[in-house]
């Protein structure tokens, strides 16, 4: 029988002996990711760096301590949330990743968000943006929400990049900020979706669907839809 746990684990000893690209020559080890299978929050990052690379976890040199604070001022711990990246394996010297790189990581990443079903995706950087607003700039959707395929996608900017440019760092945390309320907004949404069982109390998700802003219209599945913005 397969369960979460079980594919996890199949995945990430797919991902840590993967040879689809060159990245696998020069890596040390394969970073898949790592966090609660039932996380309702999934961050995406662009590729390991050298810690990440020495140790096999996502985010555990500067930018993840500097995560770790976002995270907090969104109320959340790292245990709480799923944490991966676009690229599995470390890009020599961190240069970008390259669009070969991508495409053959590309399936452990859709693997990833199936698996874990999160109620928001927050991708961190051009990168991991890309996957769903190909074309559109980080400094103009930034903290933006849409609805895609049944989840709320956040972009905003990569942890690093706040880092390199002090002036990013008020920007990207009011972007983390914003969080909590779109997490609330989609457990009433998903809620409100939830068939009721028999024998349940029937009125509960038309109760929460009464307090859901935007609540009487269903929004239309698989459809991006701009929200708060
Ligand atoms: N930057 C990323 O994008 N991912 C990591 O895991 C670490 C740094």
């Amino acid at each position: 029988m397969t369960t979460p746990l079980s594919r996890a684990e199949d995945l990430y000893s797919r991902v840590r002996s993967c040879l689809l690209c060159p990245l696998a020559e020069t890596r040390t080890n394969a970073v898949p990711g790592e966090g609660p299978l039932n996380a309702e929050v999934l961050l995406i990052g662009e590729a390991p760096g050298m810690n990440e690379d020495k140790q096999g976890r996502p985010f555990v040199g500067k930018s993840g301590q500097f995560l770790e604070e976002l995270l907090a001022s969104a109320g959340l711990t790292r245990q709480q949330v799923y944490i991966c990246n676009v690229l599995k394996c470390r890009p020599p010297a961190n240069r970008d990743p390259v669009t070969a790189e991508v495409i053959a990581c590309r399936d452990y990443l859709d693997e990833q968000i199936e698996l874990v079903d999160p109620l928001v995706v927050v991708t961190l950087g051009r990168f991991s943006m890309a996957k769903w607003f190909q074309g559109q700039t980080i400094s103009k959707i930034h903290g933006t929400v849409r609805q895609i395929d049944g989840r709320f996608v956040v972009p905003m900017f990569h942890p690093a990049a706040a880092l390199h440019q002090q002036n990013l760092r008020p920007t990207i945390i009011n972007d983390f900020r914003t969080v909590p309320a779109v997490l609330e907004r989609a457990r009433r949404l998903r809620a409100r979706e939830q068939p009721v069982s028999p024998g349940s109390d029937s009125t509960l998700p038309a109760q929460l669907a009464s307090t859901a802003p935007g609540a009487g219209e269903a929004p239309p599945a698989n459809q991006q839809k701009r929200l708060f913005d």
